[in-house]
């Protein structure tokens, strides 16, 4: 921690901690009740990338009903959720080649009837626009790298925009001291594994008497499809077994 520090502070109702589809929604939906009440609500997002959505990698098939109760006309506004799923398709894949188990029952989960698949990346760009043009202040390249607490030790805020670390935590010839964004209310929409969400889940003792979180690996790959095989609307799913080990492997076409 570095109190000893003389920082710049900006103050806000709500500062928000990662640009990603919960920072943003949370930030629209404020921004929304505030106008229904008529009241004025300052608003801040931080976000690490150097641009909104420069670091969301994944998401590919999207279920559209948190969309339709945030931005109920989403379609007329432009979201990029253009490619409705037309089928699903499912694949084992085993030594002799592939079999196609598609006709048998599936749990309801897995279909994704309803669904588009998108860019996350692009629909967060688009709810970037949107909670801008709700007057949220949006600043991209701003890393949140520590939480501030009052005297009673409740959260007021995060320090953002410190730069010029060295790898052993010393501060180098190019060292910034960032600024303290001071809030009544600070979210953490950091994504799995948040470092500050770690300090906080550490500090207030949030993971006592609950289940330990789980993490499985997930690679991204893109591909481009011969147009003689591309199918707008797919959702290939295959499954192989390796071991004991049950491999899956999600393919939508957009
Ligand atoms: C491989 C993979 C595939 C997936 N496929 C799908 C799919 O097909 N459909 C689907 O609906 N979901 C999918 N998901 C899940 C989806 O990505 C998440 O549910 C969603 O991104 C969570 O949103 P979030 O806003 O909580 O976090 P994130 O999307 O992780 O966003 C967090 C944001 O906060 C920023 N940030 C983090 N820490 C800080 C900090 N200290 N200071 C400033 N900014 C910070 C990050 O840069 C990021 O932009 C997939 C996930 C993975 C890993």
């Amino acid at each position: 921690m570095s109190e000893d520090v003389e920082r710049e502070s900006m103050e806000y109702d709500v500062v928000i901690v990662g640009g990603g589809p919960a920072g943003l929604s949370a930030a629209i939906r404020l921004k929304q009740l505030a106008a229904e009440a008529g009241a004025e609500l300052n608003v801040a997002v931080l976000e690490k990338g150097s641009e909104i959505g420069a670091h969301i990698l994944s998401g590919a098939v999207i279920d559209p009903i948190a969309m339709n109760e945030l931005i109920p006309d989403w379609k007329d506004q432009g979201a990029p959720l253009e490619t409705p799923v037309k089928k699903d398709r499912f694949i084992y894949l085993g030594p002799q080649g592939e079999l196609d188990i598609t006709w048998l029952p599936m749990p309801k989960f897995m279909m994704n009837h309803g669904n588009y698949i998108a860019s996350l990346a692009n629909v967060c760009r688009w709810l970037g626009q949107q909670a801008e043009a709700l007057g949220v202040e949006i600043y991209p390249g701003m890393a949140a790298s520590e939480v501030l607490f009052d005297e009673n030790g409740a959260v007021r805020g995060v320090v953002a925009g410190v730069f010029g670390i060295d790898k052993d935590g010393a501060k180098g010839a190019d060292y910034q001291p960032g600024v303290e964004l001071l809030a009544k209310y600070t979210f953490i929409g950091e994504g799995v594994r948040g470092s500050l969400a770690k300090q906080l889940i550490a500090k207030f003792g949030l993971s006592e008497g609950k289940q330990p979180q789980k993490f499985g690996i997930g690679l991204k790959e893109l591909w481009q499809v011969p147009d003689e095989k591309f199918q707008p609307g797919l959702v290939r799913s295959e499954e192989r077994r390796v071991g004991n080990e049950c491999r899956s492997r999600w393919s939508p076409y957009h």
